[in-house]
């Protein structure tokens, strides 16, 4: 959990800067990640602006050899949180009306986990590679050829090819007959 009191700088003026770094680990998508980096934090007129660059590593699985990597994620985190009471009463505040806004705790906790798991989810790849070159797996054995080649033959052409060579070479070959026909 990566959860920050903010309730000094909800009392500072507009504008107040405070930088934090960030050393944790996170749940992302089902192991635990170590997150680094520094989130600069800005008291705006509503608001605190939680901003900065992230790094983590998460574990994917290789689309085309299918083994485990580790694969580097950098999050350019910009969000803002909405503060729920305010600091000085403790009395409910009404939040803007945006759906799905972040917010900061009666405890004035600011709590980035959320926010780290959703831009982790949207950078880390649709088709993950262990490697940009990786040539995956042997259709016929299933053997991994980044370890070692197989001795398989080449993979044989589509049949669906094959079939279409032999409608050609047979109309090549009737139409050879025609002209033969008619001369
Ligand atoms: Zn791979
Ligand atoms: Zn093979």
């Amino acid at each position: 959990m990566v959860q920050i009191n903010v309730s000094q700088q909800l009392k500072a003026p507009i504008g107040s800067i405070r930088n934090y770094k960030l050393s944790e680990v996170v749940d992302i998508a089902g192991g635990d990640s170590l997150v680094q980096g520094e989130i600069r934090l800005m008291r705006t007129d509503r608001s605190i602006l939680a901003k900065g660059t992230l790094q983590t590593d998460i574990e994917l699985t290789c689309s085309r050899c299918l083994s485990l990597f580790s694969c580097p994620l950098t999050l350019n985190i910009e969000e803002e949180y909405f503060p729920t009471t305010d600091v000085a009463t403790g009395v409910p505040v009404s939040l803007p009306d945006e759906p799905g806004c972040f917010t900061i705790d009666e405890h004035n906790i600011l709590d980035l986990t959320e926010a780290i798991r959703q831009y982790a989810l949207l950078v880390t790849p649709m088709k993950p590679l262990c490697r940009e070159d990786c040539v995956g797996l042997c259709p016929t054995c299933g053997c991994n050829l980044n370890q070692a080649p197989c001795d398989c033959p080449p993979k044989p052409a589509d049949p669906r090819w094959s079939e279409i060579s032999k409608l050609v070479l047979a109309n090549n070959q009737a139409s050879v007959n025609e002209r033969k026909g008619t001369k």
